[in-house]
């Protein structure tokens, strides 16, 4: 399993995962998804890192607002697709399609 598909598969359970500024892994979510996913997060905690470093090289930027955008969607990196990016607080809804 690759880094992105991990993010993915915890994202469609809720999983909010991001970084620190500090490089810390930080994870939020429901309880059992965290119970579920946290384990193998952060046992591919440096796969994670180097995943979102590749595509917030240049500065990701929420759609909406501008801000500094932490979370991905549609993000398919072999195919080079950037996807679209938004900050916590205009994430859309889990539900979407992923
Ligand atoms: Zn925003």
């Amino acid at each position: 399993m690759t880094a992105t598909t991990l993010l993915q598969m915890a994202e469609r359970d809720g999983v909010r995962v991001g970084f620190s500024p500090s490089g810390g892994l930080k994870a939020s979510g429901p309880r059992d998804a965290l119970a579920k996913w946290l384990p193998e997060l952060r046992a591919m905690k440096p796969a994670i890192a180097a995943a979102v470093a590749q595509v917030s090289d240049a500065a990701r930027r929420c759609g909406v607002c501008g801000q500094l955008a932490h979370f991905g969607y549609g993000v398919r990196l072999r195919q080079g697709e950037e996807g679209r990016w938004f900050c916590a607080a205009h994430r859309p809804p889990v539900d979407g399609t992923a």
